[in-house]
Protein backbone atom coordinates (compact mmCIF):
# COMPACT_ATOMS: atom_id res chain seq x y z
CA UNK A 1 0.00 0.00 0.00
CA UNK A 2 1.58 3.37 -1.18
CA UNK A 3 1.78 6.39 1.18
CA UNK A 4 0.65 9.94 1.46
CA UNK A 5 2.91 12.46 3.42
CA UNK A 6 2.19 14.88 4.81
CA UNK A 7 4.35 17.36 5.60
CA UNK A 8 4.29 18.97 8.93
CA UNK A 9 5.30 22.54 9.59
CA UNK A 10 6.97 23.38 13.00
CA UNK A 11 7.14 27.04 14.81
CA UNK A 12 10.46 26.45 17.57
CA UNK A 13 10.16 22.77 16.75
CA UNK A 14 6.49 22.40 17.51
CA UNK A 15 3.89 20.98 15.17
CA UNK A 16 1.74 24.47 14.03
CA UNK A 17 -1.97 23.60 14.59
CA UNK A 18 -2.86 24.11 11.23
CA UNK A 19 -1.16 20.76 10.19
CA UNK A 20 -3.74 19.01 11.61
CA UNK A 21 -6.69 19.59 9.63
CA UNK A 22 -4.55 18.59 6.66
CA UNK A 23 -3.64 15.29 8.67
CA UNK A 24 -7.63 14.80 8.75
CA UNK A 25 -7.93 15.36 5.07
CA UNK A 26 -4.93 12.96 4.21
CA UNK A 27 -6.66 10.19 6.85
CA UNK A 28 -9.68 10.20 5.26
CA UNK A 29 -8.45 8.57 2.24
CA UNK A 30 -8.87 4.73 3.36
CA UNK A 31 -6.84 2.95 0.58
CA UNK A 32 -3.52 4.88 1.52
CA UNK A 33 -1.55 5.01 4.55
CA UNK A 34 -0.67 8.92 5.79
CA UNK A 35 2.41 9.42 7.24
CA UNK A 36 3.89 12.54 8.58
CA UNK A 37 7.29 13.89 6.79
CA UNK A 38 9.56 16.49 9.69
CA UNK A 39 12.58 17.64 9.04
CA UNK A 40 13.84 19.70 12.19
CA UNK A 41 14.60 16.62 14.11
CA UNK A 42 11.68 17.27 16.72
CA UNK A 43 9.59 13.85 15.76
CA UNK A 44 9.81 12.79 19.76
CA UNK A 45 8.36 16.20 21.08
CA UNK A 46 5.73 16.14 18.08
CA UNK A 47 4.86 12.18 18.23
CA UNK A 48 2.22 12.36 20.97
CA UNK A 49 -0.13 14.91 19.49
CA UNK A 50 0.74 13.70 15.37
CA UNK A 51 -1.12 10.69 17.43
CA UNK A 52 -4.12 12.26 18.59
CA UNK A 53 -5.10 13.00 14.28
CA UNK A 54 -4.12 9.60 13.59
CA UNK A 55 -1.00 9.81 12.37
CA UNK A 56 1.33 6.00 12.32
CA UNK A 57 4.21 7.13 10.89
CA UNK A 58 6.88 9.87 11.30
CA UNK A 59 9.28 9.87 8.94
CA UNK A 60 12.07 12.11 10.20
CA UNK A 61 14.25 13.49 7.55
CA UNK A 62 17.66 14.24 7.63
CA UNK A 63 21.22 14.26 5.97
CA UNK A 64 24.85 14.32 7.17
CA UNK A 65 25.76 16.01 3.66
CA UNK A 66 24.05 19.52 4.01
CA UNK A 67 21.69 21.36 6.10
CA UNK A 68 18.48 21.00 4.64
CA UNK A 69 16.80 23.76 6.47
CA UNK A 70 19.06 25.95 5.11
CA UNK A 71 19.23 24.85 1.48
CA UNK A 72 15.82 24.82 0.07
CA UNK A 73 16.98 22.49 -3.27
CA UNK A 74 18.43 19.90 -1.29
CA UNK A 75 15.48 19.92 0.68
CA UNK A 76 13.60 18.96 -2.20
CA UNK A 77 15.76 16.88 -3.55
CA UNK A 78 15.95 15.07 0.22
CA UNK A 79 12.48 14.87 0.09
CA UNK A 80 11.89 13.57 -3.57
CA UNK A 81 14.43 10.49 -2.61
CA UNK A 82 12.21 9.13 0.70
CA UNK A 83 8.82 9.70 -1.21
CA UNK A 84 10.90 7.27 -4.14
CA UNK A 85 12.55 5.05 -1.34
CA UNK A 86 9.52 4.91 1.17
CA UNK A 87 7.13 4.48 -1.70
CA UNK A 88 4.82 7.94 -1.11
CA UNK A 89 3.17 8.58 -3.96
CA UNK A 90 0.83 11.66 -2.30
CA UNK A 91 2.12 14.52 -0.96
CA UNK A 92 0.39 17.28 1.11
CA UNK A 93 1.24 20.30 2.77
CA UNK A 94 0.20 23.79 4.24
CA UNK A 95 0.03 26.33 1.40
CA UNK A 96 2.05 29.00 3.59
CA UNK A 97 5.80 30.38 2.25
CA UNK A 98 7.28 27.59 3.06
CA UNK A 99 5.09 24.76 2.10
CA UNK A 100 4.03 26.31 -1.64
CA UNK A 101 8.32 26.85 -2.16
CA UNK A 102 9.20 23.04 -0.41
CA UNK A 103 5.49 21.52 -2.74
CA UNK A 104 6.43 23.62 -5.49
CA UNK A 105 10.70 22.37 -5.72
CA UNK A 106 8.86 18.96 -5.02
CA UNK A 107 6.92 18.62 -7.69
CA UNK A 108 9.75 20.54 -10.06
CA UNK A 109 12.28 17.51 -9.53
CA UNK A 110 9.08 15.05 -9.90
CA UNK A 111 7.64 16.43 -13.03
CA UNK A 112 4.43 15.88 -12.12
CA UNK A 113 1.88 19.40 -11.41
CA UNK A 114 0.87 20.51 -8.28
CA UNK A 115 -1.80 22.68 -6.96
CA UNK A 116 -1.56 25.36 -4.20
CA UNK A 117 -3.82 27.42 -1.80
CA UNK A 118 -6.41 24.51 -2.32
CA UNK A 119 -9.12 24.56 -0.16
CA UNK A 120 -10.56 21.05 -0.17
CA UNK A 121 -8.58 18.04 -1.66
CA UNK A 122 -9.65 14.50 -2.79
CA UNK A 123 -6.74 11.56 -2.88
CA UNK A 124 -8.91 8.86 -4.34
CA UNK A 125 -9.55 10.63 -7.22
CA UNK A 126 -6.50 13.12 -7.36
CA UNK A 127 -8.73 16.33 -7.54
CA UNK A 128 -8.26 19.53 -5.20
CA UNK A 129 -10.56 22.40 -5.15
CA UNK A 130 -9.83 26.13 -5.67
CA UNK A 131 -11.19 29.21 -5.45
CA UNK A 132 -11.40 31.34 -8.38
CA UNK A 133 -12.19 35.21 -9.42
CA UNK A 134 -12.03 36.14 -5.67
CA UNK A 135 -13.65 33.65 -4.72
CA UNK A 136 -16.61 33.89 -6.95
CA UNK A 137 -15.72 30.25 -8.39
CA UNK A 138 -15.27 26.94 -6.85
CA UNK A 139 -12.84 25.14 -9.65
CA UNK A 140 -12.26 21.20 -8.91
CA UNK A 141 -9.06 20.55 -10.69
CA UNK A 142 -7.77 16.85 -11.27
CA UNK A 143 -3.93 16.10 -11.33
CA UNK A 144 -2.62 13.94 -13.30
CA UNK A 145 0.86 12.46 -12.90
CA UNK A 146 2.61 9.85 -11.07
CA UNK A 147 2.51 11.65 -7.79
CA UNK A 148 -0.34 13.79 -6.37
CA UNK A 149 0.99 16.93 -4.93
CA UNK A 150 -0.57 20.10 -3.52
CA UNK A 151 -0.98 22.80 -0.97
CA UNK A 152 -3.99 23.56 1.40
CA UNK A 153 -4.89 26.69 2.42
CA UNK A 154 -4.42 26.80 6.50
CA UNK A 155 -6.94 26.10 8.61
CA UNK A 156 -9.76 25.34 5.56
CA UNK A 157 -10.39 21.86 6.73
CA UNK A 158 -11.73 21.05 10.17
CA UNK A 159 -9.08 18.82 12.29
CA UNK A 160 -10.67 15.78 13.43
CA UNK A 161 -9.04 13.55 16.18
CA UNK A 162 -8.20 10.17 15.62
CA UNK A 163 -6.57 7.84 17.69
CA UNK A 164 -2.72 5.81 16.45
CA UNK A 165 0.30 4.77 17.62
CA UNK A 166 2.80 5.98 15.59
CA UNK A 167 6.43 4.50 15.12
CA UNK A 168 9.42 7.17 14.29
CA UNK A 169 11.48 6.34 11.18
CA UNK A 170 14.87 7.86 10.83
CA UNK A 171 15.56 8.38 6.88
CA UNK A 172 18.44 9.86 5.15
CA UNK A 173 18.21 9.93 1.56
CA UNK A 174 21.50 10.60 -0.68
CA UNK A 175 21.64 13.90 -1.92
CA UNK A 176 23.95 15.35 -4.36
CA UNK A 177 25.37 18.74 -5.57
CA UNK A 178 25.84 21.97 -3.44
CA UNK A 179 22.59 23.91 -2.79
CA UNK A 180 21.85 26.32 -5.33
CA UNK A 181 19.99 28.87 -2.70
CA UNK A 182 21.15 28.97 0.78
CA UNK A 183 19.27 30.92 3.09
CA UNK A 184 21.28 33.45 5.75
CA UNK A 185 18.51 34.83 7.57
CA UNK A 186 15.03 35.02 8.21
CA UNK A 187 13.53 38.27 9.30
CA UNK A 188 9.78 37.92 11.02
CA UNK A 189 7.66 40.13 9.09
CA UNK A 190 5.77 43.14 11.58
CA UNK A 191 2.23 41.78 11.87
CA UNK A 192 2.34 40.93 15.63
CA UNK A 193 2.81 37.63 17.43
CA UNK A 194 0.03 35.86 15.71
CA UNK A 195 0.59 34.83 12.09
CA UNK A 196 -2.42 36.05 10.63
CA UNK A 197 -2.84 33.13 7.70
CA UNK A 198 -2.64 30.60 11.54
CA UNK A 199 -4.82 32.84 13.27
CA UNK A 200 -8.21 31.16 14.59
CA UNK A 201 -9.38 34.60 15.55
CA UNK A 202 -8.25 38.23 13.55
CA UNK A 203 -10.01 41.49 14.30
CA UNK A 204 -9.10 43.78 10.91
CA UNK A 205 -9.40 47.48 10.61
CA UNK A 206 -9.80 49.39 7.36
CA UNK A 207 -9.87 52.92 6.50
CA UNK A 208 -11.90 54.03 9.36
CA UNK A 209 -9.35 53.71 12.05
CA UNK A 210 -8.14 56.54 10.49
CA UNK A 211 -4.29 56.51 11.81
CA UNK A 212 -1.36 53.87 12.90
CA UNK A 213 -2.82 55.50 16.94
CA UNK A 214 -6.04 54.27 15.83
CA UNK A 215 -4.81 50.58 14.99
CA UNK A 216 -4.52 50.17 18.96
CA UNK A 217 -7.90 49.53 20.02
CA UNK A 218 -7.60 46.46 17.55
CA UNK A 219 -4.13 45.61 19.34
CA UNK A 220 -6.08 45.82 22.72
CA UNK A 221 -8.70 43.80 21.95
CA UNK A 222 -6.45 41.31 19.93
CA UNK A 223 -4.76 40.62 23.36
CA UNK A 224 -7.84 39.86 24.97
CA UNK A 225 -8.57 37.47 22.20
CA UNK A 226 -5.50 36.48 21.48
CA UNK A 227 -6.18 36.96 17.97
CA UNK A 228 -3.92 38.69 14.80
CA UNK A 229 -4.61 42.23 13.68
CA UNK A 230 -5.35 42.64 10.06
CA UNK A 231 -6.25 45.14 7.93
CA UNK A 232 -7.68 46.33 4.36
CA UNK A 233 -5.55 47.81 1.66
CA UNK A 234 -7.18 51.05 2.09
CA UNK A 235 -5.65 50.85 5.90
CA UNK A 236 -2.04 49.84 4.02
CA UNK A 237 -1.99 52.52 1.09
CA UNK A 238 -3.19 55.27 3.81
CA UNK A 239 0.39 53.99 5.89
CA UNK A 240 -1.56 53.00 8.86
CA UNK A 241 -0.30 50.04 8.90
CA UNK A 242 2.56 47.63 6.96
CA UNK A 243 1.43 45.18 3.79
CA UNK A 244 2.37 42.35 5.91
CA UNK A 245 -1.25 42.74 7.60
CA UNK A 246 -3.15 43.24 4.24
CA UNK A 247 -6.07 40.96 3.96
CA UNK A 248 -7.17 40.33 0.54
CA UNK A 249 -6.87 39.20 -3.20
CA UNK A 250 -3.09 41.30 -2.90
CA UNK A 251 -2.62 40.63 0.82
CA UNK A 252 -2.98 37.34 2.72
CA UNK A 253 -5.86 34.94 2.13
CA UNK A 254 -7.04 33.89 5.78
CA UNK A 255 -9.88 31.35 7.31
CA UNK A 256 -10.16 32.20 11.01
CA UNK A 257 -12.92 30.47 13.24
CA UNK A 258 -13.97 33.95 13.44
CA UNK A 259 -13.14 37.38 11.58
CA UNK A 260 -14.14 40.43 12.69
CA UNK A 261 -13.87 43.55 10.43
CA UNK A 262 -13.77 47.05 11.48
CA UNK A 263 -14.75 50.00 9.48
CA UNK A 264 -14.51 48.29 6.14
CA UNK A 265 -16.85 48.18 3.40
CA UNK A 266 -16.29 44.72 2.31
CA UNK A 267 -15.18 45.09 -1.66
CA UNK A 268 -14.67 41.79 -2.91
CA UNK A 269 -11.15 41.88 -3.23
CA UNK A 270 -11.21 42.21 0.45
CA UNK A 271 -13.63 39.40 0.64
CA UNK A 272 -11.06 37.50 -1.61
CA UNK A 273 -9.02 37.02 1.03
CA UNK A 274 -11.17 36.09 3.92
CA UNK A 275 -14.44 34.82 2.22
CA UNK A 276 -13.38 31.16 3.97
CA UNK A 277 -13.77 32.78 7.52
CA UNK A 278 -16.17 30.04 9.91
CA UNK A 279 -17.86 33.31 11.47
CA UNK A 280 -17.55 37.02 10.01
CA UNK A 281 -18.76 39.63 12.33
CA UNK A 282 -19.04 43.78 11.10
CA UNK A 283 -18.74 46.89 12.93
CA UNK A 284 -19.59 49.83 10.45
CA UNK A 285 -21.16 52.68 10.76
CA UNK A 286 -23.35 52.81 7.21
CA UNK A 287 -25.94 49.91 7.51
CA UNK A 288 -25.99 49.73 3.74
CA UNK A 289 -22.03 48.91 3.75
CA UNK A 290 -21.81 45.54 1.26
CA UNK A 291 -19.87 43.59 4.60
CA UNK A 292 -23.36 43.82 6.20
CA UNK A 293 -24.70 42.02 3.41
CA UNK A 294 -22.54 38.96 4.13
CA UNK A 295 -21.51 38.67 7.48
CA UNK A 296 -22.65 36.30 10.23
CA UNK A 297 -23.08 39.29 12.56
CA UNK A 298 -23.16 43.04 12.01
CA UNK A 299 -23.13 45.51 14.42
CA UNK A 300 -24.04 49.05 13.04
CA UNK A 301 -21.92 51.47 15.42
CA UNK A 302 -19.08 53.23 15.40
CA UNK A 303 -16.23 50.92 16.02
CA UNK A 304 -13.92 53.81 18.42
CA UNK A 305 -16.97 53.10 20.94
CA UNK A 306 -17.68 49.42 20.10
CA UNK A 307 -14.28 47.68 20.06
CA UNK A 308 -13.26 49.40 23.19
CA UNK A 309 -16.25 48.33 24.68
CA UNK A 310 -16.00 44.50 23.51
CA UNK A 311 -12.23 44.64 24.79
CA UNK A 312 -13.87 45.77 28.17
CA UNK A 313 -16.69 43.40 28.51
CA UNK A 314 -14.03 40.18 27.14
CA UNK A 315 -11.92 41.38 29.62
CA UNK A 316 -14.51 41.34 32.22
C1 LIG B 1 -6.65 44.84 -8.08
C2 LIG B 1 -7.13 45.22 -6.71
C3 LIG B 1 -6.69 44.50 -5.62
C4 LIG B 1 -7.14 44.82 -4.34
N1 LIG B 1 -6.69 44.07 -3.26
C5 LIG B 1 -7.20 44.31 -2.05
C6 LIG B 1 -6.84 43.53 -0.92
O1 LIG B 1 -6.01 42.62 -0.98
N2 LIG B 1 -7.40 43.83 0.26
C7 LIG B 1 -8.31 44.84 0.43
O2 LIG B 1 -8.79 45.06 1.56
N3 LIG B 1 -8.63 45.61 -0.61
C8 LIG B 1 -8.10 45.40 -1.85
N4 LIG B 1 -8.43 46.21 -2.87
C9 LIG B 1 -9.17 47.47 -2.58
C10 LIG B 1 -10.66 47.27 -2.42
O3 LIG B 1 -11.30 47.38 -3.66
C11 LIG B 1 -11.24 48.37 -1.48
O4 LIG B 1 -10.92 49.62 -2.00
C12 LIG B 1 -10.72 48.31 -0.05
O5 LIG B 1 -10.88 46.99 0.45
C13 LIG B 1 -11.50 49.30 0.81
O6 LIG B 1 -10.97 49.31 2.08
P1 LIG B 1 -11.90 49.74 3.32
O7 LIG B 1 -13.06 48.85 3.37
O8 LIG B 1 -11.01 49.80 4.50
O9 LIG B 1 -12.27 51.22 2.97
P2 LIG B 1 -13.66 51.85 2.53
O10 LIG B 1 -14.19 51.16 1.34
O11 LIG B 1 -13.43 53.31 2.43
O12 LIG B 1 -14.64 51.54 3.72
C14 LIG B 1 -14.56 52.11 4.98
C15 LIG B 1 -15.77 51.65 5.76
O13 LIG B 1 -15.68 52.13 7.08
C16 LIG B 1 -16.98 52.52 7.53
N5 LIG B 1 -16.78 53.46 8.64
C17 LIG B 1 -16.37 54.77 8.59
N6 LIG B 1 -16.20 55.25 9.82
C18 LIG B 1 -16.53 54.26 10.68
C19 LIG B 1 -16.54 54.14 12.10
N7 LIG B 1 -16.16 55.15 12.88
N8 LIG B 1 -16.94 52.99 12.65
C20 LIG B 1 -17.33 51.93 11.87
N9 LIG B 1 -17.31 51.98 10.52
C21 LIG B 1 -16.91 53.11 9.93
C22 LIG B 1 -17.62 53.09 6.30
O14 LIG B 1 -19.04 53.06 6.41
C23 LIG B 1 -17.10 52.18 5.21
O15 LIG B 1 -17.97 51.08 5.00
C24 LIG B 1 -8.00 45.91 -4.15
C25 LIG B 1 -8.44 46.63 -5.27
C26 LIG B 1 -8.02 46.30 -6.52
C27 LIG B 1 -8.51 47.10 -7.70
Amino acid sequence: MSYIGVLIETKDKKAKKSNFGIITAACSDGSSDVCALMFDDSAVDNKEILEQYGITKIIEISSEQADLNTSPDLKAQALVGTMKTLDIKGLVGLSSPAGRDLLTRTATLLNVPSALDCIGVDFSDHTVLKSHFSGKAIARLKLEGDYFICGIRPNTIEAVEKSGNAEIVSHKPEISGKPGVKIREIKKASSGSVDLTEADIIISGGRAMESTEGFKILSECAEVLGAGVGASRAAVDAGFVPHSMQVGQTGKTVSPKLYIGCGISGAVQHFAGMKTSKVIVAINTDKDAPILGKCDYGIIGDLFEVVPALTQALKG
